[in-house]
């Protein structure tokens, strides 16, 4: 079956009808957190007894009450498989579901909503393009250039593929500030690799990469270009078409939400050339004992029952960031980074951070460890104030030996993080390191 247009308005367009102060959460052109935090049950939270202050938004985020009622009216109203029921609430169901790929086309500005597959996450559309595109495209001695600074889930996937393949890999390194040395990627792309694969946002030195100019230099060389988006989604504009890039992957659970929704986008022509990836129901246009026909895109690469009630809660998150505005939330971010730069170096000048200073190129991720201090005893020690922030290599091992340390704590913000916020992680430290002393 093809993609139906909804008819009746859905979850996705009634969520969140943009108003110019959307009720309170802007003001004067800026976001306003205190009102923002509202929309998000999780922080009436308490941890050990304290309010719960999230630091962790890099992980996964937490959701507003739109996305919860956007899944729960799902659950509740319409719970009907997808392309399938001729019925009210099966029709209601689709509807809801391609309206939901509609919202995700209009937050990346894809031209073409067919163009975007839902997935599980950000892992699952890059491995969708190493088994479709890859197996394909991908022969001995090809070359793919990927970055130093790759999350495990832009990595591992062309591992294994150039090894089945008998191609090779190639990484542009990082300078000591945490950029991508540009200099060492144009010699790389006189190797013409084949694709080009990296990071919009850095999960763990908060990078934002020139990902236009990257992507125009690697198809001067006749390179394709996929970019992992999972941590720019949430937190600065994306315009696929202005990047000009092939594959856009990321996941939902970081961008406000569920866990479990995710996409892909590429071009069509791409996508309607490679072969299928997961293969069963849903997928197929003619199945007979011997040879099957697909579905048309996206379809095609989405085999088997989504998880719809997810779909439909990323569409609600997208249209909730969209009224929120992403040039808001990036400015939102900019203040917050600077303001925790600022803290740390007046309260804390022996604390040693990770990434570039300079706010134009930075999101709200803030890697940093104490001196003497493992960074889980750090996590540990803040948790016991309420406060959650991940210590660990953030799947980035690769990164973390660049940078010779075995992990690092990581503070992360999101649209509800305040200064407050920063605060209290500034004090948290206090007490580090007042029990490890200095
Ligand atoms: N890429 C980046 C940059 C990430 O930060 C993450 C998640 N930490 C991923 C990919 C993978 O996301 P997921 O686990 O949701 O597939």
């Amino acid at each position: 079956m093809t993609v139906t247009t909804p008819r009746t308005e859905t979850a996705a367009e009634t969520s969140a009808a943009p108003s110019v102060e959307f009720d309170g959460r802007i003001r004067n052109g800026r976001l306003d957190p205190g009102v923002i935090r509202r929309d998000f049950p999780m922080l009436t939270v308490e941890s050990h007894g304290r309010p719960l202050v999230y630091l962790d938004s890099a992980a996964t985020s937490l959701r507003p009450q739109v996305v919860l009622d956007a899944m729960d009216g799902y659950y509740r109203e319409y719970s009907a498989n997808v392309h399938r029921g001729i019925y009210e609430i099966g029709e209601r169901a689709t509807a809801e579901y391609e309206a939901a790929r509609e919202a995700v086309a209009r937050f990346i500005n894809a031209p073409d909503a067919h163009e975007v597959v839902f997935t599980r996450n950000a892992t699952e559309a890059i491995n969708l393009v190493a088994y479709s595109w890859g197996r394909r495209n991908i022969g001995r001695g090809d070359a793919i250039v990927l970055t130093e600074m790759e999350h495990h889930a832009n990595l591992v996937p062309w591992q294994l593929l150039v090894q089945e393949k008998d191609g090779d890999l190639e990484f542009i390194p990082i300078t000591d500030d945490g950029l991508l040395r540009q200099d060492v990627f144009e010699v790389l792309l006189r190797l013409k690799p084949k694709l080009v694969a990296f990071t919009h946002v850095s999960n763990t030195l908060g990078t934002i990469n020139p990902v236009a100019e990257m992507t125009a230099a690697a198809h001067a060389a006749g390179a394709l270009v996929l970019v992992d988006g999972a941590q720019a989604v949430p937190h600065i504009p994306v315009d696929v078409q202005a990047i000009g890039c092939d594959f856009y992957a990321f996941s939902g659970h970081k961008m406000l939400a569920p866990a479990g929704s995710g996409a892909l986008w590429a071009r069509r022509e791409l996508l309607e050339a490679m072969p299928p990836f997961l293969a069963g129901g849903e997928m197929i246009r003619e199945v007979h004992l011997r040879r099957s026909t697909f579905n048309e895109i996206p379809t095609k690469f989405e085999a088997g029952t989504p998880d719809i009630g997810a779909a439909i809660g990323l569409g609600a998150a997208a249209e909730y960031l969209r009224a929120l505005g992403m040039d808001r939330v990036h400015e939102h971010e900019r203040e917050l980074v600077s303001y925790a730069f600022a803290a740390l170096d007046r309260e804390h000048g022996s604390v040693v951070t990770y990434g570039p200073r300079d706010p134009e190129v930075r999101s709200g991720v803030i890697p940093f460890t104490i001196p003497g201090v493992h960074p889980h005893d750090v996590a540990q020690v803040l948790d016991a104030s309420g406060l959650a922030v991940r210590a660990g290599h953030h799947c980035t091992m690769p990164l973390h030996e660049r940078l010779d340390v075995p992990a690092t704590a990581r503070a992360s913000f999101n649209v509800y993080t305040t200064t407050a916020d920063i605060d209290a992680l500034i004090a948290g430290i206090g007490e580090v390191k007042r029990i490890f002393g200095e």
